[in-house]
Parts: structure tokens; sequence; C-alpha cells
């Protein structure tokens, strides 16, 4: 991480920081365009890597090489962990050469032994019993907030498609607070995703109430959908986030990779 890059993080009249932490070089979209694009929005971005198995790092070597390609760059280097299974391919080492490490809680096993990406309706298939989907969701989610070395939480809240809609009735106040009492408990900052539009209102009332942080995240799937944060600028403001609601890496604290590195396989 860049000595200075705290420097250059500009703030919103409430102080609300204008770092996202979730920006991908996909899609064709380049470092260079990336810094050119920060520089014009008045943004700083953290620039994340896909980690885990089936993903393009899906091992140290590349781990490492992507955060040392990012070195000397006006970025923060993240590590976007994929699958349960990522603490078993990366080591503690090649985990704490980057900034900050997320994940979301969209790839998962059922009880029944499905593996799921809750973004791929085929996986997800139909839902007969979505309160019993929920009791597992929330269930996983809780545990990777407990159990995993991560430093925010990605595209919290995310639901299939197929139950997308009923978001407010499936979403119980008690469910979120689960979600949000682990969030707090770990340290595990929670991300306003622009992507998805995550999480609601009422979600994040609840999580400020349990003291969590907050990061803002586009999770672009390229140069098209690299925004402004659109969303959680205008989400966060609703919910009277200022200065202090805001998790910058390296700020405060020991990184996730350090806190919690006994969960990985190798040191
Ligand atoms: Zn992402």
């Amino acid at each position: 991480m860049d000595e200075n890059i705290c420097k250059l993080i500009q703030r919103t009249p409430a102080g609300i920081p204008l770092l996202d932490l979730h920006v991908h070089l996909k899609g064709g979209l380049t470092l260079e365009q990336t810094l050119n694009r920060a520089r014009r929005d008045g943004m700083v971005y953290g620039i994340a890597v896909n980690c885990g198995r089936g993903f393009p790092v899906q091992d140290d070597a590349a781990a490492l090489a992507f955060s040392t390609g990012m070195q000397g760059h006006p970025v923060f280097v993240g590590m976007q962990a994929e699958g349960r299974e990522w603490t078993s391919v990366i080591s503690a080492h090649a985990a704490g050469e980057f900034d900050y490490i997320f994940t979301d809680a969209m790839t998962w096993t059922d009880d029944n032994g499905r593996r799921m990406r809750l973004w791929i309706p085929e996986e997800v298939g139909a839902i007969p019993d979505p309160q019993s989907f929920m009791y597992t969701l929330v269930a996983r989610t809780v545990a990777i907030l407990e159990s995993e070395p991560i430093d925010i939480f990605a595209n919290p809240t995310f639901l299939p498609a197929v139950l997308a809609a009923d978001y407010d009735s499936l979403w119980t106040s008690e469910r979120m607070e689960l979600v949000t009492a682990a969030a707090a408990r770990n340290n595990v900052a929670i991300e306003l995703n622009d992507r998805y539009r995550l999480p609601s209102k009422r979600f994040i009332e609840i999580a400020k109430a349990a003291k969590c942080t907050f990061t803002l995240g586009t999770n672009n799937s390229g140069p098209g959908d690299l925004g402004r944060c659109e969303y959680g600028l205008r989400i966060a403001a609703e919910c009277g986030l200022g200065a202090d609601d805001f998790f910058i890496p390296g700020a405060s604290g020991s990184k996730a990779a350090a806190r919690k590195s006994e969960a990985f396989l190798n040191p």
C-alpha cells in the first residue's frame, strides 16, 4: 500500500470517504484507464482480484503476482475471496500482502450437499421453502463472518432472482440483526454495493445501531458500469452515515488476515 494514499482520499461534506473498494479490472478495463477515471471523478479505488478455486487467481503465486503488479500505483490492493475453500488455496502469507480482503455469501453448499452460486438461476433452481432457504442463508452468512479472515462483507443480503421480489419480507429485522451482530463482533465492514443496490436502508440502520462500519463498492463488470458509487452515497446520506462510519484499509486496527491467521490452512 502506498504510504500517501490516504491523503488522496476526498470526502463528501458529511465526511464520507470517496473510496470505492470493489473495482475489478474486467471486461477490458485497464489499470491505466482506471487511474484516469479515479482522477477525473475524485475517487480513490481499491482494485480487487477474484481468488479461489476456479477463479483467475487460485494459488499464492498468482495472488502475489497481482499484488506486486499493483505496487507503486495510488490504489488499495484487494482480494475478493470466492467460495468457501479459498483459505485452503491461499496462504496467510499471500493474503497478508493485500490491503484488505472481502467476500460475500453468494456461494455455499446447502444441507443436502448442493453447492450454489446464488446469481446463477440454474444452480439455485426452484426454492419451494423460502423460509428454510433464508434460515440456511443467514446461518452460512454468520459462519462466514465468524470464521473467515475478511475485512469487508460484500454484496450483502443478496438474494437469488427467484426470491428477490420478496426481499423486504424475507429479510426480517431479526435475520438482519443476526448478520449485523456477527459483522460487528468480528470487525467486518458492510459494503454498500452499487451493482445490486444492496443492502436496503433498513439493513444499514440496523447495522449502524450494531456499530458496524461500511464501505462503498461498485463491483463493476467492465469499463461501462464503473460509476461513482451513486447508490452507496445516496443511501449513506439517507441513513445519516458520516466519517466515523466508514472503514479505510490500514487506518485502524489489524488486518483480518493477521487477526484470523489460524483460519488459513497454510501459514
Ligand atoms: Zn466483485
